[in-house]
């Protein structure tokens, strides 16, 4: 019950191979024709002005492309490279540090009842996220139980209910329009009691009748999580569809705006060859991308890895 999780390396290799995976557009997209750019026998003054474009393009944003080819620039300058390829390690090794924020370890931490909160509009992919995050832990040998405290829509609880049995994991659940506090309430207790679950996620209002209501809910939920469990919660997820696009990053700063977002898991990276939107999401919302979706199956999902990312869209 009470104990470190951490990763093992079969479970890396599996997160790193999904991601990879699950990257074939992208790869195909703009990114496959940087890939291509360093196929060439020498690095011209035309390169550095086609990889800017083509950064922007892959959905890098306008300031980030261009500081990005001037660190390579002052790089290849500085480290006196000459092989093409070696410029193109330079280029990965650019692109992860844009995304390198420290390792994401708050969920192995050890703790009695660790509770992840998950936020979103509906049709990102938001229930199926909290399933594939459900069975992820799991996996990983950890007493899991969900709550259902989206109960705008009483949709969203059959659905719960649905990948709840699904995943194999218990959900908590009172009737459509009932008080989102009192099944988070409920959920805690049953998980500290009956269920001695050690993981609890909670899904919650994607939409309501207006921002400020939602804002509300959203503060109350986290109230109840915080006075019946210690820094709790301990992670607050935003969902978000990768296909979207730039209306990813402003739905994002709806949600922002509403409750704080610790981490992002970035839905459906193998239905877009945008892939690039995840160096836009750190840069424009400062939020980690800490999960993604690679499939529409329960176990296509992986904690993200920049490494494995930068290899996937480059390869
Ligand atoms: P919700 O309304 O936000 O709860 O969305 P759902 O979880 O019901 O998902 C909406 C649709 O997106 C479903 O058809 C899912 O199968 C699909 N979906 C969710 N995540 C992924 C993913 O990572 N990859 C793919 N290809 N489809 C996904």
């Amino acid at each position: 019950m009470f104990g470190l999780f951490r990763k093992s390396p079969e479970q890396q290799a599996q997160d790193e191979a999904k991601i990879q995976a699950s990257l074939s557009k992208t790869r195909q997209g703009f990114f496959g024709r940087i890939s291509t750019l360093f196929q060439a026998n020498e690095i011209t003054d035309d390169t550095w002005t086609e990889l800017e474009e083509l950064l922007i393009q892959a959905d890098l944003g306008v300031n980030t492309a261009l500081e990005v080819v001037e660190k390579l620039q002052a790089r290849v300058k500085k480290e006196n490279l000459k092989r093409v390829e070696d410029v193109r390690a330079a280029l990965k090794a650019e692109l992860v540090s844009l995304l390198a924020y420290p390792p994401f370890t708050s969920l192995e931490e050890p703790r009695m009842l660790t509770v992840v909160l998950i936020v979103g509009v509906n049709g990102s992919g938001k229930t199926t996220s909290i399933a594939k995050l459900a069975k992820y832990y799991k996996n990983r040998g950890r007493k899991v139980v969900l709550a259902a405290a989206d109960t705008f829509r009483a949709a969203a609880i059959d659905q719960i209910k649905i990948w709840g049995e699904r995943v194999g994991v218990e959900v908590v659940a009172q009737a459509p329009g009932a008080d989102p506090g009192a099944v988070v309430f409920d959920a805690i207790r049953a998980s500290q009691e009956s269920r001695k679950a050690e993981m609890l996620i909670v899904d919650t209002a994607g939409r309501l009748h207006t921002k400020y209501n939602l804002m509300k809910e959203l503060e109350k939920v986290r109230a109840v999580c915080a006075r019946q469990v210690h820094n709790a919660p301990h992670e607050t997820l935003l969902v978000l569809d990768a296909t979207t696009g730039q209306n990813a990053i402003s739905q994002a700063k709806h949600f922002k705006d509403s409750v704080q977002v610790s981490g992002i898991i970035l839905t459906k990276l193998d239905g877009t060859a945008k892939g690039g939107i995840v160096f836009a999401i750190e840069q424009e919302l400062g939020v980690p991308v800490r999960f993604v979706g690679t499939g529409e199956k329960p176990d296509d999902f992986a904690e993200f890895d920049p490494v494995a990312f930068v290899n996937g869209i480059l390869d």
